[in-house]
Formats: structure tokens, sequence, C-alpha cells
């Protein structure tokens, strides 16, 4: 069988580039030898946030009692949230199914690996030729290094535990580990994330990072900052974690310590391909690996490990084909958040990266109590920041902590992205009464 591009991975990136490539009139053909919608919609973005919403319903009931709602019936069945979500993912996985059937793209539920540089063979015995490969296989969760890692589980087996447990240790303070200690949290399990440093979320903006932990941990989660386990021992039916300087019993241990690109089974070392250290496909700036004929894109590349991401790079990739043109993705301004309790998001610099960056910079910042939590006893905050280059009165950084944090910068990320002033946003009229509006009249 022949294609003129073949696609290895049905993820976000992977399916985007199938589709596309497709519809340009390329002859396509993709394996995916798991469920179509890769990790986001099966093993992240998509299940995580449904299990976010489950969780922070817990702060609703409080927040209803203080608007005279009786809520003493409520209870919590974690079964009926697992099949829910299971349904409602064979259902997208469907989406998937029909999306690239209807572009014209051969799909085969098959794992693919390379034969040689033009050759992929399906589970191992199929042939395939192509003129183009893509490699869009996507990511897995890193193991943790110590005595007994073999008893953690990661992001992929949460989704789905039988029970959940009473007291659960979470490693790292990344994206997935303060998503899921918020999830735990809100369930009602008694949680702890540890972290090999004394900050979480590195890589943010240190005030809200700061601001995000006192705010995790006003709503119960413990923090155990420079400490992570030394040994995991399994005890009658608990996990013992000796730490550096203690221990304690968890009912579950979740490892959350990043995640790396999944080329396992793929055979790149029958192609000219060629991989970094920690095993990350080494692209140029159009995906290009070092077979001129074979592209990488998404996690596999491991630049930024988001799901707008690789469908960007998908995209980007597919028209340069298509066009023999060489346009580079442009990867600033990408707007990212965090779907912990409360949600953080940001677009743009963070004030340390800002005053590298530029000479002289200028900080807004606003702390205030929303209105939908001024009639009970909440201490619960939204905190805004704001970078601004004095320069040129550009806003070059914007965070957000607070309820629908992702939904208010997705809107400003266009602002930002556009390079619009400080003045800009002073000449917007706010909207009132919101907690967003804060946005368009802050001062210094
Ligand atoms: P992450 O955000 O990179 O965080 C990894 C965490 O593990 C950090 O706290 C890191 O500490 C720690 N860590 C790394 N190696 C360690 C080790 N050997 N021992 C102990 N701790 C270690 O990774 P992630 O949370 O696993 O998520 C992976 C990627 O998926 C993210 O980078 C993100 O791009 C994507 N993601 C996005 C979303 C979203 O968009 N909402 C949600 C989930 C995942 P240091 O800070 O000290 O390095």
């Amino acid at each position: 069988m022949y294609f003129d591009l073949f696609v290895i991975g049905g993820g976000s990136g992977g399916v985007r580039a199938a589709r596309i490539a497709s519809s340009l009139g390329l002859k396509v053909g993709l394996a995916e030898g798991k469920d179509l919608g890769g990790t986001c919609v099966n093993r992240g973005c998509i299940p995580k946030k449904l299990y976010s919403y489950a969780a922070h319903f817990q702060d609703d009931v409080e927040i209803m009692k203080s608007f005279g709602w009786k809520t003493e019936k409520k209870s919590f069945n974690w079964s009926k949230l697992v099949l829910a979500k299971k349904k409602e993912l064979q259902r997208l996985n469907g989406i998937y199914r029909n999306l690239l059937i209807n572009s014209g793209v051969k799909i085969f539920n098959s794992w693919g690996s390379f034969g040689d540089n033009n050759k992929i063979l399906l589970n191992k015995k199929k042939i395939i030729n192509s003129k183009y490969i893509l490699i869009a296989a996507g990511g897995k969760p890193k193991l943790l290094e110590c005595e007994g890692a073999e008893y953690c589980i990661d992001s992929d087996s949460a989704f789905d535990l039988k029970v959940l447990p009473k007291k659960i240790l979470i490693v790292g303070a990344g994206y997935i580990a303060l998503e899921f200690a918020s999830i735990f949290n809100g369930l009602g399990v008694d949680t702890t994330v540890c972290l090999r440093s004394n900050v979480i979320l590195r890589g943010f903006d240190s005030e809200i990072s700061e601001f995000l932990y006192k705010s995790m941990e006003e709503k119960g989660i413990k923090f155990l900052f420079n400490e992570i386990p030394k040994r995991i021992s399994k005890t009658k039916n608990k996990f013992l974690v000796e730490f550096k300087n203690q221990k304690q019993e968890f009912g579950l241990v979740m490892s959350a310590i990043g995640r790396a690109p999944f080329i396992d089974n793929l055979n790149i070392k029958n192609t000219k391909v060629k991989i970094t250290k920690s095993g990350d496909i080494i692209v140029n700036d159009y995906y290009e690996t070092h077979h001129k004929n074979i592209f990488a894109i998404g996690d596999v590349i491991n630049r930024v490990q988001l799901t707008p991401v690789a469908i960007a790079e998908a995209m980007n990739l597919v028209n340069n084909l298509k066009k023999r043109k060489k346009k580079k993705l442009n990867y600033n301004n990408i707007p990212t958040a965090v779907f912990s309790n409360p949600n953080v998001a940001t677009v743009g610099l963070s004030e340390n990266e800002a005053r590298l960056k530029f000479k002289k910079i200028k900080i807004f910042k606003s702390t205030f109590k929303p209105l939908k939590l001024s009639l009970g006893n909440f201490k619960e905050k939204v905190f805004i920041k704001m970078i601004v280059d004095s320069k040129t009165d550009k806003v070059i950084g914007l965070h957000y902590i607070g309820e629908d944090a992702a939904e208010i910068i997705q809107g400003f990320s266009v602002a930002v992205l556009k390079g619009l002033k400080k003045s800009d946003f002073d000449q917007t009229i706010g909207i009132h009464p919101s907690s967003a509006e804060e946005i368009v009249t802050l001062k210094q």
C-alpha cells in the first residue's frame, strides 16, 4: 500500500495533520494502536476538565449555602463519574473517527513502526510505503526513580481508579500534579503534594506560584517542600513513603513528574531520525527530522506540550508541505491554563522573564474578593498581575488566578499577541459587575 503521507499517532496533532492533508488532495493513512484522540481526549485535557468540574462543585455547594440554599443531602458517586466520563470519551473517539473517514483518511488500528525511512510496519507485519511520514506519537508519564516507584499510579490510571483513596500523596508540582491535587481534594480525599524544590509551578510568574500555593493550602491541600520519596513500601493495604526527613502512610501515591516522548516501539533506529538524550525527536523550525521526508510534531518533539500547540504545528507543517513554503510557527505569547482550584491562566512573560528582556517594566496588580463569594465567609481571592514594557507601553504579560481564569485570559491573549498597549486596555470600558473588568481598570 502506498501513501503520500502516513501519520503515526492518532492524537490531536496527528489527526489534524491527516485530515487537512487529505482534504488538500494527498493520499493519507494514519496508524493508532489505542483510542483515537490521543492523550488529550483519552487520558488528559478532556477527562481532567470533567473531573475538575466534578471536584469544584464542592465549593459551589458552600457558595450556594451563602445564598440561602439548603444543601444537606449532597453526596458524590465516583463510579458514576468514571462511567459517565467513559461514555463521553467513546462519543469523542467516534467523532474523531468520523472526521478522519469523512476527510478520506485511511485509518489503521495498529501500532506503526519504521521498517526504513519510507517504510512503516503495522503491528510489525503489514508493510506501508509512504513518500512522507509524520511522527505524532505523543507522550507518556515519566517514571519516578526511587525504591518502590512501581507502586505509584500515574495520571493515565488515576482516571479509572476503582475506588477513591482516603489519603493520597502526589509527587511533583506542575500542571498534572496540581490539577489532580485539586480534583482529589475537592472529592474529599486527604491530599498531600510533595516536590523537590520550594516552588510550585516553576516557570510561571513567582507571585502567581506563591498565590496559588496559598490558595490551595487554604482549601486543605498539604505541601511538602524539598521532599520527594526516597523509598515506597507496601504495608497491609497502604503505602509507607519514606522522605529525607519523615515518613508517612498513604492510601495511594501518584507520580506526576512530567511527560516524555512516546517513541519506545517506533524502531527509530531503522531511520536517519535523531533523538536527544531524553528521547525527544530532533526537528528544525519546519518539523523536519534528520531525514527530509520524515517529520515530527507535538509531544514527541517536546517543545510545548499543549494540545493547541500540536494542532498549530500540524497546520503549519501541512500548509508548508502543500504550498512548498517554509513558514515558521510563532511560539510567542501562547496562553496557558492550569485547571487547579482556583484556576490559573497566563499569557506572555513572567515578571522575571520581563526583567531580563526589557530595560524598564511597570507592574500592575489587583487582589480582591469576587462578588460571588461576598455573602459567605470565604477566604479565596482573585489575583491579577499585568506586566507592561515602560518604553512602548505594550502589555507583555498578563496573569490571572480565579474562577474562569482560562476563559478570561483566552480573550485577552488576542490583545497581548497583537501588542496592544496599557492605554488600549485603559480605554476599554469594563463589563460591570465582573471580575475581568479589573483587567481594564488596573492602576499602578
Ligand atoms: P510539568 O508541568 O513539567 O511538571 C513536572 C513537575 O514534576 C514539576 O514540579 C517538576 O519539578 C517535577 N519533577 C520533574 N522531574 C522530577 C523528578 N525527577 N523528581 C521529582 N520531581 C520532578 O509536567 P506534568 O505536570 O507532568 O505535565 C506534563 C506536560 O503536560 C506539562 O508540561 C504541560 O505542558 C502539559 N499539561 C498541560 C495541561 C494544561 O494545559 N492544563 C494539563 C496537564 C498537562 P521542577 O519544577 O523542580 O522541575
